[in-house]
């Protein structure tokens, strides 16, 4: 930009870079037409995000940071620990390059990629307030979802900055003791403690919130955890997300039968706790909940 004063060309390379993401692959599911996205970042690493048509419009499944840290048991996101967080910049180009790539507009928005968003708190409110504001992306508060293992201070922030998004909480478990064995930030943050964060953010935005329970065989599929759950919800304006695992490679855990997810599902309901099972979009190529991780995929349409 030579057109402009040295003195200003100098400050801006002081304060500012530009950058793009890299769509290296994409993987496109036969299924459903679901798009995996693997994009490189500026400095090599790569991160996943993940296109979904459904009848509302379209949504993206972007991610929070390179890799992640939260060591999750039955997740291949955090494998390989975390590189780095991601800008606000490098998640608001992973809706523009797949609206770019797909001809498509996005209109709603999941933070539910690989990392956890509560653990780059900072990132993710300039990027909400970016693809919030009208000369932005003008993408309705109510249209975003960010999902967190259960950072609790942070959710205590989250429910005075951003009132009107939606909270989901990874809680995958009735108590301490099952979800210390799944989820090791449980060690950090009591059960108790994080029910009663989220019964708090309840009151403070009015607004539903959702808990994912991804059910794994064997771990915390039987009827006595669903009933354990609907006792500790019980009154609390919410709504539960059951996950069929999904598959993992190298993991030895796996999904319950299809049978025992209904079961589990009914007996939730018997007691009063809206819940639904989650539609999975993406199994074909990986690019369910819990799938996407560093590793490049192996074929490609690009
Ligand atoms: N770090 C955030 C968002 C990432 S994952 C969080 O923990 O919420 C999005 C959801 O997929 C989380 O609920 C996560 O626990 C779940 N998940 C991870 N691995 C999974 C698997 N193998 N099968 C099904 N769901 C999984």
């Amino acid at each position: 930009m030579s057109d402009i004063p040295i003195e200003l060309r100098d400050k801006l390379n002081e304060t500012s870079e530009i950058s793009a993401l890299k769509i290296l692959k994409c993987l496109t599911s036969e299924t459903d037409g679901t798009r995996k996205y693997l994009f490189e970042l500026s400095d090599g690493n790569t991160i996943e995000s993940v296109f979904m048509k459904y009848k509302f419009g379209n949504s993206i499944c972007v991610s929070s940071q390179a890799g992640c840290r939260m060591g999750c048991i039955f997740c291949a996101s955090g494998k390989n620990g975390l590189s780095r967080n991601l800008t606000a910049c490098e998640m608001i180009d992973q809706i523009l390059k797949a609206q770019a790539d797909t001809e498509e507009k996005i209109g709603h928005v999941v933070v539910m990629g690989t990392g956890e968003p509560f653990d780059n708190y900072e990132n993710l409110s300039e990027f909400i307030k970016i693809i919030n504001n009208e000369y932005g992306l003008n993408i309705g508060m109510r249209n975003i979802t960010v999902s967190t293992c259960g950072i609790i201070p942070k959710i205590k922030c989250f429910s005075n900055d951003f009132p009107q998004v939606n909270l989901a909480i990874s809680l995958h478990a009735p108590n301490d003791m099952v979800r210390k064995e799944l989820l090791p930030v449980a060690n950090k943050y009591p059960y108790g403690e994080l029910i009663s964060a989220c019964r708090e953010y309840t009151e403070i935005t009015g607004r539903r919130i959702t808990f994912e329970y991804t059910l794994i065989a064997g771990k915390n599929d039987a009827g006595k955890h669903a009933d354990e759950l609907a006792e500790t919800l019980r009154g609390m304006l919410c709504h539960v997300n059951i996950i069929p695992m999904n598959h993992v490679s190298e993991l030895p855990l796996g999904p319950c039968t299809k049978d025992k997810a209904e079961q589990f599902l009914k007996r939730l309901q018997k007691k009063g706790i809206p819940a639904t099972i989650r539609r999975e979009l993406g199994s074909d190529i990986e690019a369910a909940c819990g799938q996407l991780r560093l590793a490049k995929p192996k074929s490609c349409c690009h």
